[in-house]
């Protein structure tokens, strides 16, 4: 991790991450610095936007350096290979010079307009944490709606507070909340999952979510998976309970079966035919066995990286470029810059 600068109250930090984003970029950057730009003056407040590039094949990076940083403070971080989303998020969380800090996807669908709604959430309303959530879910496939429900049932059994279940990671944290999230030291990090943990006074915006405006998702289908077991495992020992539940489920059947055969054996006399229904139950319980293993497994891995304590992302570049009218920044920034 570098030296990022402590982060100073009063302000806002944009945190965008990159990943194969060129095509659309100069675009986004664009609508950014016109409603950043707007918010700036009107809150009278200093606004940076931060570009993490997570080690992105496309070009990204090249784009990157020809965008003029306009009216707000710009800096770009270069992450030394693709790390995922998750350690781009922090990468930004990271380097944001700013109390408040908001999360926007690189890829257009989290509408920058939306940015005014969020602040006056967080100013005008007092909000610490204001997430968004897609308005409607109505075409996703069946499939995928059921299965992020029951993702959401199970990361959320236990918990106090609970993960709304169509959040998204376009977010806006006030500074204490910020502070907050910068205090979670974990490696392996489900950000909305943090963001909610950490409580405050949180408040949810609705939003129809763009199109992307170029190139696909780089979801599939098995990076879901492994996304929802990386936040599960991570985020919440709900699975071990699973185990736990079902393994007193198989005892309780085996123990009502056990009593049902003797009870058969000892009064009526019968024969056990026991074959198929000893080679079900031994395959029944082996399979069970075997994935609460893999679960533990799942577990231990996690310990084990956490031990590590790798850090979380390496940061190739790093540039800051200060906004074309930065002079009129607050008195605070100024003195910083001058103290550096
Ligand atoms: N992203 C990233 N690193 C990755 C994958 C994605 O920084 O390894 C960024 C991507 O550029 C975009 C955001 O994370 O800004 C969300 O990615 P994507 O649109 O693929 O996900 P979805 O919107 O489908 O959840
Ligand atoms: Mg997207």
């Amino acid at each position: 991790m570098t030296s990022a600068p402590r982060p100073q109250a009063a302000g806002l930090s944009i945190v965008v991450p990159l990943y194969n984003e060129a095509a659309g970029l100069s675009d986004l950057h664009r609508r950014i610095t016109t409603v950043a730009g707007r918010i700036k003056a009107e809150r009278r407040m200093a606004v940076e936007v931060v570009y993490v590039d997570d080690g992105s094949r496309d070009g990204t990076a090249e784009v990157l350096r020809t965008l003029a940083a306009g009216p707000l403070d710009m800096q770009l971080v270069t992450l030394s290979r693709n790390f995922g989303k998750e350690a781009a998020l922090l990468a930004g969380l990271d380097h944001a010079r700013f109390g408040a800090v908001l999360f926007m996807d690189g890829d257009g669908q989290h509408p920058p307009d939306l940015m005014e709604t969020l602040v006056s959430r967080w100013l005008d309303d007092g909000y610490d944490v204001v997430y968004t959530a897609k308005a409607n879910r109505e075409h996703e496939p069946w499939l995928r709606r059921t299965a992020v429900h029951w993702f959401y049932a199970l990361i959320n059994w236990g918990q106090r507070q609970p993960i709304p279940e169509d959040a998204g990671d376009f977010r806006l944290l006030s500074p204490r909340a910020a502070a907050a999230l910068r205090q979670m030291p974990e490696r392996n990090r489900f950000f909305k999952g943090l963001s909610s943990w950490i409580g405050f006074r949180q408040v949810r915006v609705d939003y129809e979510p763009a199109p992307r405006t170029h190139g696909t998702t780089t979801w599939d289908l098995w990076s879901l998976i492994g996304l929802s077991i990386e936040g599960l495992t991570s985020f919440t020992v709900a699975p071990l309970r699973v185990a736990s539940l079902l393994g007193l489920l198989l005892a309780a059947v085996a123990l009502l079966f056990g009593i049902e055969i003797l009870v058969e054996t000892l009064i009526f006399g019968k024969d056990v035919p026991g074959y198929p229904s000893l080679v079900v139950g031994m395959m029944v319980i082996g399979g069970v066995q075997l994935m609460m293993i893999g679960v533990l497994g799942e577990y231990i891995g996690k310990l084990l990286s956490e031990i590590k304590a790798r850090p979380v992302y390496f940061v190739a570049e790093h540039t800051l470029t200060p906004a074309e009218d930065h002079v009129e920044a607050t008195s605070t920034t100024r003195a910083e810059r001058v103290a550096k």
